[in-house]
């Protein structure tokens, strides 16, 4: 048996589609399309490119990109006060702080002080909260990106054993509020989990967002299991090349899975796209408020 692939790229361009759609009604209903900022503090290479590539996929789909870059040594004041510059923005739908933060800066406060209905990345303590407690939210692009792909490949995951290997804010506690939601039993596995190889092997759903490469070997994985991985890990080849690789061992699990995705090509196309998929829910959310 060989798994079926989960092609991320081609939901990812299908959901991009969908959104370049509904921000064209809402340009006609309103007179304005919705409104992405994205701030970015210091010149953090991996940074630079990631606002680069939003800032892009927001005008393809005709959403209004906006940049705002401050220097490494800004004083927390002076981002606080662009966060309650961009909230008041009636044209700013969506407020993106680009993490890292620099040392000096509390990432925290400035995530808290953004605008919850803004907060396209879903990292507000009022959408986390919201989320945990299973109210309308807007909802982290990884974990959303990850339960889209499980939706349709296994369509109702109701009673199904789902597995989150790790368990942090942006991705694995918000995957866990997902799956529960969606009435799957929920197990998350983190740095201090005993015999993760016992708990992979009873899960009909597992998502790793650890950041080990290969970590989760192939035999562990109960045969026909959805596995998403959500690792990006660049690891050195022999001949001195560095390729990606997540944190699942994947020939080894390709061999005993149901589905499987790939790194790349898998979970991250998803994130961007989700992210715009959010900014769209916020501006009509505040267009109707
Ligand atoms: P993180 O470092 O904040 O969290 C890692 C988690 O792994 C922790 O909760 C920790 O408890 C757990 N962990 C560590 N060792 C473990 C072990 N031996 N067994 C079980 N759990 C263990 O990382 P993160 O921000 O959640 O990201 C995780 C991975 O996902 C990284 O590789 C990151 O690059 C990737 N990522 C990808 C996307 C995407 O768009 N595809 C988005 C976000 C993160």
């Amino acid at each position: 048996m060989s798994a079926t692939l989960i092609d991320g790229k081609a939901r990812a361009a299908a959901l991009r589609a969908e959104v370049a759609i509904g921000v064209a009604a809402f340009v006609a209903a309103h007179g304005r399309a919705p409104g992405l900022t994205v701030v970015l503090v210091g010149d953090d290479a991996a940074s630079a490119v990631y606002v680069g590539a939003k800032g892009k996929a927001c005008r393809e789909v005709g959403i209004i990109s906006g940049e705002h870059r401050l220097p490494a040594d800004a004083a927390q004041a002076d981002l606080l006060a662009l966060v309650a510059q961009l909230n008041a923005d009636d044209a700013v739908d969506g407020i993106l702080v680009q993490l890292p933060l620099p040392r000096h800066i509390d990432a925290d406060k400035v995530i808290a002080a953004i605008d919850a209905a803004k907060d396209v990345d879903g990292f507000t303590p009022i959408n986390a909260g919201k989320l945990a407690i299973g109210q309308p939210a807007l909802v982290p692009c990884t974990p959303s990106g990850c339960m889209r792909l499980i939706r349709d490949a296994l369509g109702d995951i109701s009673g199904a054993q789902a597995l989150v290997i790790g368990r942090s804010s942006i991705v694995g506690k918000p995957m866990a509020a997902l799956l529960t939601a969606a009435s799957a039993t929920v197990t998350i596995a983190h740095s201090r989990t005993r015999d993760l190889a016992g708990h992979v092997a009873r899960a009909d759903i597992v998502v790793a967002a650890v950041g080990v490469p290969g970590m989760v070997k192939g035999e562990w994985i109960k045969p026909g299991a959805c596995v998403i991985d959500v690792g990006i890990n660049r690891i050195a080849l022999a001949d001195g090349k560095t390729r990606l690789v997540g944190d699942v061992d994947f020939d080894g699990a390709l061999a005993r899975a149901g589905w499987i995705t790939p790194v790349p090509g898998g979970v991250g196309p998803m994130t961007i796209a989700c992210l715009l998929a959010n900014t769209l829910e916020a501006a009509r959310a505040r267009a109707t408020t």
